[in-house]
């Protein structure tokens, strides 16, 4: 399928790996130039050049944190302020016990999980507007539809995240831009090693352990794939998205148990 949207430009944030680099591979296939981000520079400009010798795009990489101000704004410039595809991402809040999260762990989730993604539409989505063509997709979490106990800080963030999304989505979609939330449940990275650490430690068991206990929750049997997960959010910023608006688009191969 020809997704409609080659020669757009597109922003990726916190892509040098996982689920960030997944969407940034699809869109580049799909013909799209890129401003990608991470906080390595060394990891970053690894996958800007690799994409870019696969697909033929402009890959530009931008190291800096996204959940800063000064981050976003070097991210920005880049972009020369303006971009048609927003992918928004960072990386996600620690494990922990409710008791224990202080006001500061609380304004750091929300910072880069809930307050990073809207300063970047702020910043991008009124362009979109007045070309009268956008798609933004932001990455979530399954936690938002299901909640991940241990994981109540991403619970917090994701959850103000979505909630603003419903209202602002209705708001531009008159104009041609379409945004959404991409909601991964367990995927093979980085970060489901990090996770699967904490369960392996706080159970006393071997990582391979917790992984084939938590692959036999979900129906798949399997973790999911940053390539399956690219495609999808590629798909979401295509043309043949524009019906669709403010949704919140679960990944988690069957995993949270409900009728819809
Ligand atoms: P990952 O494999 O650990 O990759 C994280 C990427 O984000 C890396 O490129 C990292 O590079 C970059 N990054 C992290 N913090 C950043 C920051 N402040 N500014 C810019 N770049 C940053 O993680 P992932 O699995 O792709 O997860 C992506 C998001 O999805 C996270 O928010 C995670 O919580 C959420 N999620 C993941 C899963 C899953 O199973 N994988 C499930 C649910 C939700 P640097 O470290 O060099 O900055």
């Amino acid at each position: 399928m020809d997704l409609g949207i080659r020669g757009k430009t597109g922003l990726v944030c916190a892509a040098s790996k996982g689920l960030g680099r997944g969407c940034a591979e699809a869109l580049a296939e799909a013909g799209v130039d890129l401003v990608i981000n991470a906080r390595g520079a060394e990891a970053l400009e690894a996958t800007a050049a690799e994409i870019a010798a696969k697909h033929g795009v402009k890959v530009t990489p931008v190291a800096a944190d996204i959940t800063t101000d000064e981050g976003r704004a070097r991210v920005l410039d880049a972009l020369g302020g303006q971009a048609d595809i927003l992918v928004t991402n960072a990386g996600g809040p620690p494990p922990g016990n409710w008791t224990d999260w202080s006001r500061d762990d609380f304004i750091k989730a929300i910072d880069a999980n809930m307050l990073t993604a809207i300063a970047l539409m702020q910043a991008l989505v009124p362009g979109m507007i007045e070309r009268k063509w956008g798609r933004v997709v932001n990455i979530t979490s399954q936690s938002v539809r299901t909640p991940i106990s241990v994981l109540g800080l991403s619970n917090t963030a994701r959850a103000g995240l979505t909630g603003f999304v419903a209202g602002m989505s209705r708001q531009v979609a008159p104009h041609g831009v379409a945004v959404n939330n991409l909601l991964p449940g367990i995927h093979a990275t980085d970060r489901a090693v990090s996770l699967d650490t904490g369960v392996a430690k706080a159970e006393g068991i071997s990582l391979e352990e917790a992984r084939i206990r938590r692959e036999a929750s979900i129906p798949t049997r399997t973790y999911g794939l940053a390539e399956d997960f690219g495609a999808t959010c590629a798909f979401m910023c295509s043309q043949h998205a524009r019906f669709m608006i403010g949704q919140n688009v679960l990944l988690d191969g069957g995993a949270s148990n409900s009728a819809i």
